[in-house]
């Protein structure tokens, strides 16, 4: 080992960098290149949150914020739980305002895990999952939510995975990278076995705006489950602005007097003119969240059609903006299947194992791309799969 590496701590040098960067890499130096890999919206911040931000820039607004965010923000977001999620959050005692709701996810693990923790999480997931729980002294027990049961955990499956050093599930629903939404029927049998074990549940909500066919519901709004339930969401999906970096996290209040404390020391607070934007985004930017949701129904169904017809099966994902289809029919493993289509014809797709094993066989194509794009890369992908 060299001598910089050997400095790095030994759960830090054993961790595997995340399988989606790779493909960005190999495709950086390319020309012509469709990429269908990345997981953010190809939408700007509608402007109207962009000139909050630019205002309060103007009217000198440059210092920290309380901790846990600007309160008028904190009160916008306990609405917003309200009205959206029919969940209740106390703005003064269980809101923290984060840098994305990838802080969010860091600080609420290490705010309750003790050295040795197991943390169910349900795979495939968001890639920062496992290495998050391990990176707060935890371990990951992965659970697969399998394709024949449309990427859905099934409750015997969490029962199983049970044991005395389970703090907590971690889920994800409408899920990346496969678009599944847990329905309320669902997660009240999931939420059944949680209360049965005395679990948390880390619910990553973050594409909740994004659902195209069915009412949206919060596993925080199911009876007995507000104080098991760590809510995570944020503003880079339905408003289109990852850049910006805010999330936030509620949480009853004995657990967010724990994350804050971690947030005080390690953040200080998110930055302020995002909370501004943030703010104005909550308040007045509900129609273009409408609209984006909109054009991205659009081209799901323009995708999971066009994937089925070449013979990428595909289910039809309920939200976000993501398409899991089945490459088991070319023959190809999930990354050697990437890896041929970006080298023959210049489309990303991320292999379905960098979200867990059980993705295997399955790649992760974004939607979030113009309609003329996804024509373009479909037309690519066709021919792709038609000369295998
Ligand atoms: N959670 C999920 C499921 C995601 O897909 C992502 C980003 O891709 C995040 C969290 C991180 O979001 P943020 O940009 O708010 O940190």
């Amino acid at each position: 080992m060299d001598l910089k590496t050997s400095y790095l701590a030994k759960h830090v040098q054993e961790l595997r960098p995340s399988g989606i960067r790779k493909f960005f890499d190999a495709a950086a130096g390319m020309k012509d290149v469709i990429s269908l890999g990345v997981g953010e919206p190809d939408f700007v911040t509608p402007w109207n949150v962009r000139e909050a931000a630019i205002s309060s820039l103007e009217e000198g607004h440059t210092s920290y914020t309380a901790n846990a965010g600007l309160a008028e923000l904190r009160q916008e977001i306990a609405k917003y739980m309200r009205n959206y999620f029919s969940a209740s959050y106390h703005p003064e005692s269980e809101i923290t305002v984060t840098v994305g709701a990838s802080e969010a996810i860091d600080i609420a693990l290490r705010a309750i895990l003790d050295p040795g923790d197991e943390v169910i999480v349900v795979e495939p997931c968001f890639v920062s999952y496992g290495p998050l729980v391990t990176l707060a002294g935890g371990v990951p027990v992965y659970v697969q939510a399998l394709k024949e049961n449309d990427f859905k955990i099934l409750p015997a499956q969490l029962e199983e995975a049970v044991t005395a050093r389970t703090k907590a599930i971690m889920i994800c629903s409408p899920n990346n990278p496969t678009g599944s939404m847990l329905s309320a029927a669902e997660l009240e049998a999931l939420a059944d076995v949680v209360k049965k074990h005395h679990l948390l549940v880390l619910s990553d909500e973050i594409y909740a705006e994004l659902v195209y066919d069915e009412k949206y519901t919060s596993i925080a709004s199911l009876k007995g489950m507000h104080e098991r339930t760590i809510l995570i969401s944020g503003f880079s999906k339905d408003l289109a602005m990852t850049g910006w970096r805010l999330g936030f996290v509620c949480a009853p209040e004995a657990i967010t007097a724990g994350i804050l404390k971690i947030h005080q020391y390690a953040i200080m607070c998110a930055p302020i003119m995002a909370q501004y934007a943030g703010l104005e985004g909550l308040r007045n930017g509900r129609a273009d969240v409408v609209e984006m949701r909109k054009s991205y129904r659009r081209r799901r169904n323009y995708i999971v059609q066009s994937l089925n017809e070449m013979g990428l099966v595909c289910h039809n994902p309920e939200g976000a903006f993501y398409t899991f289809p089945s490459v088991e029919s070319t023959g190809l493993d999930s990354e050697q299947f990437a890896q041929k289509l970006l080298h023959e014809e210049k489309v990303v797709v991320v292999p379905g194992n960098a979200f867990g094993a059980s993705g295997e066989g399955h790649v992760r194509c974004s939607y979030a791309t113009s309609m003329s794009q996804l024509q373009e890369a479909m037309r690519r992908m066709h021919r792709f799969v038609s000369r295998l």
